[in-house]
């Protein structure tokens, strides 16, 4: 049976490479893969786009209201083909990045793409908002997937990083919105759990307050051990 993966990191931790790597390796055997990513990440448009530079035109966009089964169907039997007339091969595998912006539901349509269609959906995202809360696609995924794997990164003090620290400027903030997507004012850094717990005065989620200084632990460099806890 074909199975819902949920392959998560922080941010900067390579995932839209992994998705690329992964994508490359079906194809190298041979293998049809579908791409897709919600319409609500801006960056790139149409396209993933990994930190390395590598970047590829996804085969569908996904938008709020949008039923992810029917737009899969529709993409798988080649609905935009060019020449409708010729049947495509069967897709070996859905990769979908920033799956965290998915809706609930949208997600539940992953898992339909896996048990009922019998394509493998590798989904790949961020677990956790700048407020360390679930994203509502990534909380879905938690609870759905039949294997969770972690993509990991490292902090600046060389510990594994757990959580996405929103900068504006040089200071970290912890009010505002759940989505911004990084760009010239919001940027983002992935912190350790100590790290992020110094940077937020000790408060995790709503409310909390931007620190006064932003202090910075690090002298150790980060090492692949570190990796591995
Ligand atoms: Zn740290």
């Amino acid at each position: 049976m074909a199975k819902l993966y949920f392959r998560y990191g922080a941010m900067n931790s390579g995932k839209t490479t992994a998705l690329l790597q992964a994508a490359f390796n079906y194809e190298e055997r041979g293998q049809r893969v579908l791409l897709a990513k919600p319409g609500i990440d801006s960056k790139g448009a149409d396209q993933v786009v990994s930190r390395l530079g590598v970047r590829r035109t996804v085969d569908f966009l996904i938008h709020p209201d949008d039923d992810v089964q029917e737009l899969f169907r529709a993409a798988a039997q080649g609905a935009e083909a060019l020449t409708p007339d010729i049947p495509l091969p069967r897709v070996a595998c859905l990769l979908v990045d920033e799956a965290q912006f998915l809706t609930p539901a949208q997600v539940d349509s992953l898992l339909k793409i896996a048990v009922l269609d019998g394509v493998p959906v590798l989904a790949y995202g961020i677990r956790t908002d700048f407020q360390t809360k679930a994203f509502p696609g990534a909380g879905r995924l938690l609870e759905l997937a039949h294997t969770l794997e972690e993509l990991k990164t490292i902090c600046r003090c060389g510990r594994k990083a757990l959580f996405n620290g929103r900068r504006v400027g040089d200071r970290f903030v912890f009010d505002g919105s759940q989505v911004a997507i990084d760009g010239e004012s919001v940027t983002y850094e992935s912190l350790c759990a100590a790290c992020y717990l110094e940077e937020s005065q000790g408060r995790l989620g709503q409310g909390a307050l931007p620190s006064a200084e932003s202090s910075r632990l690090g002298t150790s460099k980060p090492t692949e051990g570190d990796l591995h806890d």
